[in-house]
């Protein structure tokens, strides 16, 4: 199956990596699901490379979800480094955008926490230390990753961490972000008090839950609906 030829101009993104044409991939199988859409293997059939596609029908974005996107798509053609996800190229046609990513074939962190548990602190150091590596670069560069989660790791099979998921990012222009973005148990106490909040520092915060996460297996900030959530990681209390 292939995805039909596009239709309409490149997205900004695009121009990024000039117009190639979407006959070029077969799409294999869905890989992924998330909050904006799904994930699929795919082949580029001129170099036989696998990729991931991120499959988003543009219809059920709000406006404020598609700046966002756009901004995705800029975040990762800014970046290039060895612990975050590399973009590939990004195509439109009339109704869906196609985020083509390298594919990264070991699963997500979470996945792997699921069926492991727990990892030792031997474990948990090299994964994080490539992390810290990976978003001190991304936050020179002035890009947020704002939903750092376990999820959003990808792995690889030469035992590689990948940050992925810049559904999210923001891009720093200096002042204060305000918009209430995130997982709830991985927010800063900040971002929770819904009031303006420094970027890089918030991002920092959530890279400290998922630390913990890898080595309880467990969230620190917990409770049954949001306002537990909130009241636990305002007070601190785990
Ligand atoms: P969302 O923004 O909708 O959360 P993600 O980018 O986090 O989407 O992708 C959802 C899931 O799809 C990930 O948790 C991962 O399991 C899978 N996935 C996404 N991108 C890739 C990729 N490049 N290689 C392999 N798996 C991927
Ligand atoms: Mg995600």
């Amino acid at each position: 199956m292939q995805f039909g030829r596009a239709h309409g101009d490149c997205v900004s993104g695009a121009q990024l990596c000039g117009c190639p044409s979407m006959d070029d991939y077969m799409v294999l199988r869905m890989i992924g699901e998330g909050s904006f859409g799904i994930v699929k293997l795919a082949l580029h059939v001129p170099s036989g490379t696998e990729v991931a596609v991120k499959i988003i029908q543009k219809k059920e974005q709000s406006a404020a979800t598609a700046k966002r996107l756009v901004c995705e798509t800029q975040g990762l053609a800014r970046l290039r480094h060895p612990h975050i996800l590399r973009l590939v190229e990004v195509m439109e046609s009339k109704e869906t955008l196609f985020i083509i990513s390298e594919y990264v074939r070991g699963g997500n962190l979470l996945d792997h926490l699921m069926e492991h548990g727990a990892l030792t602190e031997e474990e948990a150091r090299g994964w994080f230390r490539q992390l810290v590596s990976a978003l001190q670069y991304r936050h020179r560069r002035g890009v947020i990753h704002r939903d750092l989660k376990p999820e959003n790791v990808l792995l690889d099979p030469a035992g590689s961490a990948k940050l992925a998921d810049f559904g999210f990012c923001s891009l720093d222009r200096g002042g204060p972000l305000s918009t209430f973005c995130g997982t709830p148990g991985y927010m800063a106490p900040e971002v929770m008090r819904l009031q303006p909040y420094a970027g890089p520092p918030a991002d920092v915060w959530s890279l400290g839950v998922l630390l913990h996460a890898l080595l309880a297996g467990s969230l620190p900030f917990w409770g049954e609906d949001f306002d537990a959530i909130q009241r636990s990681t305002l007070r601190g209390a785990y």
